[in-house]
């Protein structure tokens, strides 16, 4: 890759830090972009300069939200004691509309992956315990994903609890091995809350 790339190369380089978006994937947008959605693209980037100024963690669930706390943490008649822990915000929206957890969150976001040496710093563990601190949490519902990186994750949550004062429990099975919550429909989503295994008293 030359020093200098040209505006169009550096553009292209750009869009290849997305998920799933290879070099030809990247020059398809570009071209697209610069060619026949100038406008879409110039909406874009102003959308991509305001959320890197106004989007920020959450002090206390770690979600995306503009301000200090999200509407979920801000919200009086959520109940503290049941704590939520999901992947990331997508789950939360995924679980509030399978309207089946009254309690709170914690987004971790990322996940800890077992072919890549169980690397804890893709998961926000530090702010986890953290938020635990001083809280009314009683229990802590582990809502991981049913592939092997939710597995891993569900097992360092497991292990950080493991003797720590609450009931922890993981999603019921009802969910399709190799399911990420995100694909997975509000009816069977509520069922494995609903069904949740009890890990830990
Ligand atoms: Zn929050």
């Amino acid at each position: 890759m030359p020093q200098n790339p040209d505006a169009f190369t550096r553009l292209i380089n750009a869009l290849k830090i997305l998920p799933n978006v290879g070099p030809k994937s990247a020059q398809r947008m570009a071209y697209q972009l610069l060619q026949h959605s100038r406008s879409g693209a110039q909406e874009l980037a102003e959308a991509l300069q305001h959320a890197l100024k106004q989007v920020h963690h959450c002090t206390r669930c770690n979600t995306f939200c503009e301000g200090g706390l999200c509407d979920i943490c801000a919200d009086q008649n959520r109940d503290p004691r049941r704590l939520m822990i999901v992947h990331m915000p997508a789950d939360v929206s995924g679980m509030e509309a399978a309207n089946c957890h009254d309690g709170l969150y914690f987004v971790l976001m990322g996940q800890v992956n077992p072919a890549q040496g169980m690397d804890l710093s893709h998961i926000a563990l530090d702010k986890l315990v953290e938020r635990l601190q001083n809280s009314e949490v009683e229990e802590i519902i582990i809502a991981t994903n049913f592939t092997a990186e939710g597995d891993a994750t569900a097992y360092v949550l497991s292990e950080l609890f493991k003797n720590l004062p609450y009931k922890v429990s993981r999603l019921a099975r009802g969910i399709p091995l190799g399911g990420e919550l995100e694909y997975v429909d509000a009816g069977t989503l509520a069922q494995a809350v609903y069904e949740r295994k009890m890990l830990k008293e």
